[in-house]
């Protein structure tokens, strides 16, 4: 095996998925946050993508064991933007800097953000021979996830909140995966799929922290040297679960023990709820020179979306 997962609390080693997943994803002693480690020096494509799949291409620095069981839709590795407005607006406030946007709304899965960590989890879970999955989502995931879980054919349930935009609904149930829309709420949603998961037994998404989630989205630091040659000085991302910021800093991890070396790297995370609450135009910050965030009552609405 290449890698292994360590828990995150005690430092435990769980083997690999199957046994993570027999676990019921949780470590024996308690703690769902575990981490991938890669037992072989971690090398960066030095070709050019061959195909459109960011898998294929990073294979050797993902938890993926057969290429054969890769799904993919187009994702990952979408070109990076040069913003000059934004540059120009930087000026303005005194600020030279070259301004880069990734934008996840480029993927060719679903056309969101989701899009990557769905295609991940998808293969991993084929590989596993997993049969059925669930999630509770307030739009994007729920439809991420069903996209590729069908790709994989594997059968994916969507717990929503009431509030669920219909055509969330329709994209879902348009591949041919169930939608149980709650009564309730989004936490009431979370509290359905929960159950469900443990009733039925069927594999949950283990939120912000789970390691298919962080590894794939953390190749954002990868795309960074492939497109640009080098890692951003100041990364900016409206925040609402967290899983992109923690990706960031496990692939900038990951690159240090590979001997890349950027010690400039440096993450400012403003917390989606603060930027919501906002009434200057200013849309982006560098450290120490911006206008600080301020908490919001909507906090509790835009930090659960997932
Ligand atoms: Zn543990």
């Amino acid at each position: 095996m290449r890698f292994q997962l360590r828990c995150k609390k005690c430092g435990k080693v769980i083997p690999d998925f199957a046994t993570w997943f027999q676990q019921d994803q949780q470590c024996s002693c308690g703690s769902g946050y575990v981490e991938v480690e890669y037992l072989e020096p971690l090398t960066l494509p030095a070709a050019a993508p061959a195909n459109d799949s960011y898998q294929d291409y990073y294979f050797d620095l993902l938890p993926l064991q057969r290429r054969a069981d890769i799904v993919s839709c187009g994702e990952g590795l979408i070109p990076m933007e040069r913003w000059d407005n934004l540059e120009a607006y930087a000026r303005g406030k005194g600020v030279d800097c070259r301004v880069y946007v990734y934008r996840n709304d480029l993927n060719a899965g679903s056309g969101s953000f989701k899009d990557i960590s769905s295609a991940l989890a998808a293969s991993v879970l084929k590989e596993q021979g997993v049969k059925e999955y669930c999630l509770a989502s307030t739009g994007n995931a729920g439809v991420a996830f069903a996209t590729y879980l069908a790709k994989a054919g594997i059968r994916f349930t969507e717990f929503a909140p009431n509030c669920i935009d219909p055509a969330t609904v329709e994209a879902i149930r348009k591949v041919g995966q169930p939608v149980v829309i709650s009564e309730g709420g989004y936490g009431a949603a979370k509290a359905e799929a929960a159950a469900y998961h443990k009733e039925k037994g069927v594999l949950i998404s283990g939120g912000n922290t789970d390691p298919l989630r962080i590894e794939s989205k953390r190749l954002l630091a990868m795309e960074c040297l492939r497109q640009l040659g080098q890692l951003p000085t100041v990364y900016m991302q409206a925040v609402a679960g967290g899983t992109s910021p923690l990706a960031l800093e496990k692939g900038i991890r990951d690159l240090q023990k590979a001997d890349f070396q950027n010690s400039k790297f440096k993450i400012q995370n403003y917390p989606a709820c603060s930027w919501s609450s906002r009434t200057s135009a200013t849309p982006w910050c560098v450290p120490g020179s911006g206008p600080k965030p301020t908490a919001s009552p909507r906090a509790g609405n835009s930090a659960t979306r997932r």
